[in-house]
């Protein structure tokens, strides 16, 4: 049997499930906010053009304003300035948003530390247990930090220190970025970085390496705790903005059983 009538065949008879890994996005959606002295995202804002009404008698539609790194979305390489030249979100390859996934758990580690850094020795032993990392995939970490995205203030959950929020450290950051096959990096919470990560050397290293190497962000993904450890592929549909540094997304995976 062709591959893909096997595959629509087991999305209706349930053998492969569709699981939505995107936040709902909507004006009350959390957005990253930085020190004020730099310019802010905006958070995103429905704007209605006609609702059935004299507008436009027969039809409802809205404009909408949003950053592009509101929500679940998508880094792309450009984003930062060790990827300036590189891709922007119009030029990454489609073939690069499909891709097989790999799922770390470290939600009992942020459960007891919000700050918790994931080191390469985690991800070595994730690959004893399960096998290498697939290459061209994406390296997904889970923290239960899904739970918090219904209050901003709960999600970036910030004191006078600043934010405390789970990442990687700067080590492991420079091995996915530099040494690891996987295409990208995808997280729960509000940036591909630790809260801390203002402060590390480099600040902010995932984007500082990541996008460096060419590689990609997906953030603030939902329902990580439905996927198998390797098995499922992700699909991460961010919007064609040409010359755009980001995009919103729709982030699917499929999961068989
Ligand atoms: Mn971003």
């Amino acid at each position: 049997m062709p591959v893909l009538t096997q595959l629509v065949e087991s999305l209706r008879s349930g053998a492969v499930r569709v699981v939505d890994l995107t936040a709902p996005l909507s004006s009350s959606t959390p957005t990253l906010q930085l020190p004020e002295q730099f310019g802010q995202t905006a958070s995103f804002a429905l704007e209605e053009i006609s609702a059935y009404d004299d507008r436009g008698p027969a039809w409802y539609w809205n404009n909408f304003r949003t950053g592009e790194h509101t929500g679940t979305h998508f880094d792309a390489p450009n984003h930062w300035v060790t990827g300036k030249g590189n891709d922007d979100v119009a030029s990454v390859p489609a073939a690069r948003l499909v891709g097989p996934a790999a799922v770390l758990d470290f939600s009992e580690q942020v459960a007891a530390d919000p700050d918790f850094l994931v080191e390469v020795d985690h991800v070595k032993q994730w690959e004893t247990d399960h096998g290498p990392l697939p290459d061209g995939g994406w390296l997904l970490v889970r923290t239960g930090w899904d739970a918090r995205s219904h209050s901003q203030e709960e999600y970036l959950n910030a004191d006078e220190n600043g934010p405390h929020t789970p990442g990687l450290s700067v080590e492991c950051a420079r091995w996915v970025a530099e040494e690891s096959p996987v295409v990208g990096l995808g997280v729960e919470t509000v940036g591909t970085d630790a809260g801390a990560a203002a402060g590390f050397d480099p600040m902010f290293p995932c984007h500082t390496l990541m996008h460096g190497a060419g590689k990609y962000g997906l953030t603030q993904l939902q329902n990580l705790a439905e996927l198998p450890p390797l098995g499922a592929v992700v699909v991460a549909g961010p919007l064609r903005i040409v010359t755009g540094s980001g995009s919103p997304a729709r982030v699917l995976a499929l999961v068989e059983g």
